[in-house]
């Protein structure tokens, strides 16, 4: 991870109301504190659904936090007729740092192509925000062993037309279908021949510099009882949590993965 600040961020998906997101966020700055995090040295992102972002920004600007805030998506337009999307802007303005983009939850339920996220990941360095973009593949893929392939390809489409000083910003997440909520974990092995192979590919579309910048992160069933082993792994500078993310105490400790 030579330079790379490790990333974990948590993914609430459509979870927690906004009473209960203050209660969360309180929490779990409580229990960082008690800890003494250090917040340069790791990274952390709360990514709560659209309805708790101004709850959660009043709370991070009004006691200085230091934790990261995300959205889990955007359109693709900046503004319009779009009826229920939401807008990069208004995502900036309410301080947020990131934008999910891509995750198979939205690839699949919602039917967004390549062209779609690669409209989004475009959309969101028009509003300063750093998405984090997803790929990822099935089971079937992954069981005919065309997980890489399969995943560069995602990558190489999503990328078209974004320019080398915004992708060197970008932060990638490595989400294996068959991993996300089934508690089935991909190995370190798996999780590092994913990473190395996008950084590759970035490193073969831009340059080596590039691709040294970015960061990838792995996500499917992340535990604090596996998050370390996949973490000491060279490319994986960090972590895309769903169900744990919902436990103060559990995120906690899988923030503090070096401890
Ligand atoms: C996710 O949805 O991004 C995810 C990784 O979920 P989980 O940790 O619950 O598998």
């Amino acid at each position: 991870q030579a330079g790379r600040v490790p990333l974990i961020a948590g993914n609430w998906k459509m979870n927690l109301d906004h009473q209960q997101a203050t209660v969360l966020v309180q929490k779990l700055d409580w229990t960082l504190k008690d800890k003494r995090h250090d917040h340069a040295e790791t990274e952390i992102a709360v990514i709560p659904p659209y309805t708790d972002l101004r709850s959660v920004q009043t709370l991070i600007d009004g006691d200085k936090l230091k934790l990261k805030l995300g959205a889990q998506d955007l359109s693709q337009h900046d503004s319009g007729a779009y009826t229920g999307d939401i807008s990069g802007e208004f995502l900036a303005k309410l301080g947020c740092d990131y934008v999910v983009v891509g995750h198979s939850e939205r690839r699949t339920i919602h039917g967004e192509t390549d062209e779609i996220v690669g409209a989004k990941v475009q959309a969101a360095f028009r509003h300063d925000l750093t998405p984090i973009l997803c790929v990822g593949e099935s089971l079937e893929v992954r069981k005919e062993g065309r997980q890489v392939e399969h995943i560069v390809g995602q990558l190489t489409a999503d990328l078209a037309g974004v320019p080398a000083k915004d992708v060197a910003t970008m932060v990638v997440a490595y989400e294996p279908i068959w991993a996300i909520g089934t508690g089935e974990v991909a190995t370190p092995d798996d999780a590092q021949e994913a990473c190395a192979a996008l950084r590759d590919t970035v490193a073969e579309l831009y340059s080596g510099d590039v691709a040294d910048q970015v960061r990838f992160l792995y996500g499917g069933s992340v535990k604090s009882g596996n998050v370390a082993s996949i973490m000491a792994r060279d490319d994986v500078d960090g972590a895309l949590v769903g169900g744990a993310s919902l436990d103060a105490a559990e995120f906690a400790s899988i923030c503090r993965f070096k401890a």
